[in-house]
């Protein structure tokens, strides 16, 4: 998933990026037992109002489906 357009105001200028920690955030199902078996985590910002969305990795998605 990408982010195209801003929801919040309808801008097209949308910044691709990571939300930073220690490291790259990373998603961890409860459905997985290992506590590294995390995807990463993509995020988009709307360069106008500053809206920010983040999509899992569709390889984790595929793994937790
Ligand atoms: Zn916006």
């Amino acid at each position: 998933m990408q982010m195209k357009k801003c929801v919040h105001c309808g801008n097209e200028n949308i910044d691709t990026g990571w939300i930073l920690s220690a490291g790259k955030i990373a998603y961890k199902s409860d459905k997985l037992k290992y506590p590294l078996e995390g995807g990463n985590v993509r995020s988009f910002v709307c360069t106008k109002c500053g809206y920010l969305e983040s999509y899992v990795s569709e390889e984790y998605l595929d793994k937790i489906e």
